[in-house]
């Protein structure tokens, strides 16, 4: 039988192409970032111990963000390998024709990565892959230090930045700040200048958005909640903010951020979850 998961090569090709684009544009960035640190403006002046620990920061950040992302995309978050059969008989499961398969509770089917996701949250165009319950640890520590390193980024580009303003008129920089494509189509900005303004303009774009992005999923961390389901108003799994954390995280939870690779074994399986109304009935 064909596995439906099976993608052809066209379709991996698809697939492959968020994550091509966002590693062309950190590539981007990276580069744009060497220029202005070694042939331009140099980073803000500071003293030697404090240059030696943002030196340490950014080896921080950076070591958490490339160990995350590794991470994310080596896990596989599908039911694939998976066994599942004989076990769907419980309150919750139900049959996906695309897998032809039963499938738990809290999974969904993803028609990007044409497979069920154990406990989907939702796909991340960026990376091209589902978040679900054996990624959910990396995908937030990277929306963490991706936002850090998104704004160290635009604090080493300050001193080019500055250098800009006061090279025109404020109306000049905002145009340039705001409309960078325009700027440089009618002639009025260098290709070095319009580099500046569009890394900078997506470093606090791509900060802003990650931070939000982590805002939001510590809400539903909290609250033990996929994105799906607090978009339906379900709360059936939602044991209380430690227990949520110690589930999605595992029991050191309160230090995953800080390594990726620190050990924190997931409780569950992704297949079988404690509901409130199991809960309900021990208490009873
Ligand atoms: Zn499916
Ligand atoms: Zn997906």
């Amino acid at each position: 039988m064909e596995q439906p998961w099976a993608a052809g090569s066209a379709d991996a090709a698809s697939a492959r192409l968020p994550l091509v684009l966002t590693a062309l544009w950190a590539a981007a960035v990276s580069l744009e970032l060497a220029y202005v640190l070694v042939l331009g403006p140099g980073p803000p002046p500071l003293g030697p111990l404090a240059r030696a620990l943002q030196l340490a920061l950014a080896a921080f950040q950076l070591l958490n963000l490339l160990g995350n992302v590794g991470l994310f995309l080596r896990s596989d978050p599908s039911i694939r390998g998976v066994m599942l059969a004989g076990r769907g008989l419980g309150q919750g499961w139900a049959y996906c024709y695309q897998c032809q398969s039963q499938v738990p509770p809290r999974s969904g089917h993803c028609s990007a990565c044409r497979i069920c996701v154990l406990r989907r949250d939702h796909h991340c165009r960026l990376l091209g892959r589902c978040v679900g319950f054996r990624n959910y640890r990396p995908f937030l520590c990277l929306l963490l230090h991706a936002a850090g390193v998104l704004l160290h980024v635009s604090v080493l580009l300050g001193p080019a930045l500055s250098a800009l303003l006061r090279a025109h008129t404020p109306l000049h920089t905002a145009a340039l700040l705001l409309l960078p494509w325009l700027m440089l189509l009618t002639g009025r900005v260098s290709l070095a200048q319009f580099a500046l303004a569009f890394v900078t303009d997506t470093c606090v774009a791509g900060a802003l958005l990650c931070g939000a992005g982590l805002l939001f999923h510590g809400m539903l961390l909290l609250r033990g909640q996929t994105t799906w389901e607090w978009a339906r108003g379900q709360h059936s799994y939602d044991l209380g903010p430690c227990h949520n954390l110690r589930a999605a995280l595992g029991p050191r939870w309160i230090l995953v951020w800080l390594w990726p690779f620190l050990a924190s074994p997931l409780p569950g399986d992704g297949v079988t979850f404690q509901t409130t109304a199991d809960v309900g009935l021990m208490a009873s």
